[in-house]
């Protein structure tokens, strides 16, 4: 059975029953020694943000997105195996690979029972989204606001940047009136800026009036990174912006030898960095910059953890 996409008017949404395992193991590097998992309702995101270096895969296409519709089921199923094992996750990471708030009722149900199993077995969800959460959701993680907490990312305020990078991203005014209802309701929210892209939406002024808005919506804590441009990533962009926008972008992530690398210069990010956590003083906010994107400069974790995590006790989370 296929269906067109929700909101996001192009590609083609295949309806599958269950995923071989309903969790991976596909972390932030921060993460891969606890006793965390990864979840994503679809496979393929409907979402195709032009940055993505998870969707350069050929078998993660925008336009052949594939929904889960048994996943609930699945879940509580492999929640309950996990459970006599005694080696249920702590947390589990949401939305790790795709966005499950595309605008599609089917993937919004699959969402909520999703989190309902996950909430009913006691596990902490970290749930990130660029997409809008209808109210049944909210409700959800409403009911259990000690067990989650939901990252909302806006990487810019600008139409620009917007059409540029990201066009069938919801936009940012609809994201920060999730964020208000979302709070109204009691669930811990923050923000994440991410990609930071060199020139396009990192000068003082575009961080400050973003961290600004932010705060008048009642976020305290956000997470910021700059674009990782791998070779995938460049590849996809170059075929999808503008030479001139490419050609812009490049020297940005150029070595000392004219090498292609993957992040921007450590002294300059270092700088950025810096000026971004006085701005968000200003606005007695927590900056915090990934660790995971920033490995030369920071270590640690930028996740709200649900209890301190003991270094790996040695259960397999899954079968062999
Ligand atoms: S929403 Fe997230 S996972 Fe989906 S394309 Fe954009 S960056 Fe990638």
């Amino acid at each position: 059975m296929t269906q067109r996409f929700g909101v996001n008017k192009v590609g083609e949404l295949l309806i599958r029953e269950n995923k071989s395992r309903a969790f991976t193991t596909g972390l932030p590097q921060c993460l891969v020694d606890s006793r965390v998992l990864a979840f994503n309702v679809v496979s393929g995101c409907p979402v195709d943000c032009h940055y993505c270096k998870y969707q350069t895969k050929d078998t993660s296409r925008a336009d052949t997105v594939h929904l889960y519709t048994m996943l609930g089921r699945q879940v509580r199923e492999e929640l309950a195996s996990m459970t006599r094992r005694d080696c249920l996750p702590q947390m589990v990471l949401f939305n790790t690979v795709s966005e499950s708030f595309f605008g599609n009722a089917l993937a919004n149900q699959v969402a909520g029972e999703v989190l309902e199993a996950l909430f009913a077995a006691g596990v902490y969800v970290n749930l990130t989204t660029k997409g809008i959460m209808p109210r049944s959701v909210m409700e959800i993680a409403a009911r259990n606001p000690h067990l989650v907490t939901v990252t909302v990312n806006v990487a810019s305020l600008s139409e620009s940047f917007h059409r540029l990078f990201e066009p069938r991203v919801a936009t940012p005014e609809d994201r920060f009136q999730m964020i208000r209802r979302l709070r109204e309701l009691g669930v811990p929210v923050r923000g994440r800026i991410e990609p930071l892209v060199p020139t396009e939406n990192d000068s003082p002024k575009d961080i400050e009036s973003l961290l600004a808005r932010f705060r008048e919506v009642g976020i305290r804590d956000v997470v910021v990174a700059y674009l990782h441009y791998g070779l995938d990533v460049a590849n996809r962009l170059a075929r999808r912006v503008s030479r001139v926008q490419t050609a812009l972008l490049g020297p940005w992530y150029r070595g000392p030898n004219g090498e292609t690398v993957h992040l921007v210069d450590k002294e300059y990010r270092k700088r950025k960095y810096a000026d971004f956590k006085q701005i968000a003083q200003k606005y007695s906010m927590r900056l915090l910059v990934c660790a995971c994107r920033n490995a030369d400069i920071y270590s640690g974790r930028c996740f709200v953890m649900p209890a301190p995590l003991k270094s790996p006790e040695k259960k397999k989370l899954f079968k062999e």
